[in-house]
């Protein structure tokens, strides 16, 4: 009897892990990396740095992402010619620049919740889609600031709130709380490891149209003068990078639907200037831009640029709610055919 129930049980579990998503159309994934510098992301470690890295440790930092990924893909900016679309190289500036189009008046941290339309609320709202199907997962609180004008229309885990809705499961739950008692030494956070698990577990479980996952422990190492932190939190973010791939490429259908859209908020100084960015260096605006999956053409053209700007109207190109005259490139048009 007892190996009768252990079997039905190993089914159960077996059905429920093996469990696929319903392909109910074009879905896009929203990967930032907070104040991650052009320098890292393209060469790996600074010279000027370099005493802080062992010697054998120099050199390229987002090893699987360009000896695996990126090629597969479009990245932009490496020329200095893709930049962010708010005047200031600043957090919430940037972020509510992604979210809606074009830079705001917003001009610093605390500038207030988005005063218009996200493109997560649009795209939901165009599309019709449970507040389940849009979601969006954040280290740093101000996060909260740039998601929506109304954030309750979407599926959200923002520190330092403990989401315990339905759709919000034992083990999800478990990550917030855990996640709030082993908090980072910087305030207004949680750390990376525990935002990026939740989004990895909600994209497997609840097959989301479009989300966002935004990660904060590189700027949070910046500030902090820390350069061997903050280069291992690029580390770590190539890893992570290589488990959303590898797991969108485990789920069918639903993988193959999906474009996975990676960038920063803003660069920073540069030498002894690292530890800051902001308002009178412009080139805290130039920074990368990586993009695969669906309606993306795989190019090494170093020439393409563009600006944050782009990123809203090419997420609504692709999921099919809007046709704006301009949007990143590289992407094939003929997706929407
Ligand atoms: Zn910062």
């Amino acid at each position: 009897m007892k190996y009768f129930l252990f079997s039905i049980l190993s089914f159960i579990t077996l059905k429920a892990m093996a469990q696929s998503c319903e392909n109910k159309g074009p879905n896009v994934i929203l990967f930032t990396w907070d104040g991650v510098r052009n320098k890292e992301f393209f060469e790996g470690t600074d010279f000027f740095h370099r005493r802080k890295i062992p010697i054998l440790e120099r050199g390229k930092i987002l090893k699987k992402f360009w000896s695996a990924h990126a090629k597969d893909g479009v990245v932009l900016g490496e020329k200095g010619n893709y930049q962010i679309a708010s005047s200031v190289a600043i957090s919430l500036p940037s972020y509510q620049a992604i979210m809606t189009g074009h830079a705001t008046d917003c001009r610093n941290n605390h500038c207030g919740t988005v005063k218009e339309e996200t493109v997560l609320e649009k795209v939901k709202r165009k599309l019709n889609l449970n507040p389940s199907e849009v979601a969006a997962f954040a280290s740093w609180e101000g996060m909260m600031s740039s998601v929506a004008m109304d954030s309750t229309q979407i599926t959200r885990a923002i520190y330092p709130e403990v989401r315990e809705d339905e759709l919000f499961d034992k083990e999800m739950i478990r990550i917030q709380q855990k996640a709030m008692g082993d908090l980072p030494i910087w305030k207004e956070s949680r750390k990376d490891e525990y935002t990026f698990r939740l989004g990895m577990d909600y994209l497997k479980k609840n097959c989301p149209r479009l989300m966002y996952i935004s990660l904060v422990d590189s700027d949070e190492y910046g500030h902090a003068n820390d350069y061997p932190g903050y280069v291992k939190s690029i580390k770590t973010y190539d890893k992570y990078l290589d488990q959303i791939i590898t797991t969108l490429e485990s789920m069918g259908e639903y993988g193959k639907q999906t474009t996975l859209i990676v960038t920063t908020d803003h660069s920073r100084g540069e030498k002894t200037q690292w530890t800051s960015h902001g308002y009178d260096d412009v080139s805290n605006k130039n920074v990368f831009l990586y993009m695969r999956g669906r309606g993306v053409k795989s190019t090494k053209n170093k020439k393409l640029g563009g600006h944050h700007g782009l990123i809203r109207p090419t997420i609504e190109y692709l999921m099919g709610v809007e046709s704006p005259a301009e949007i990143l490139p590289g992407i094939n048009l003929d997706v929407r055919k």
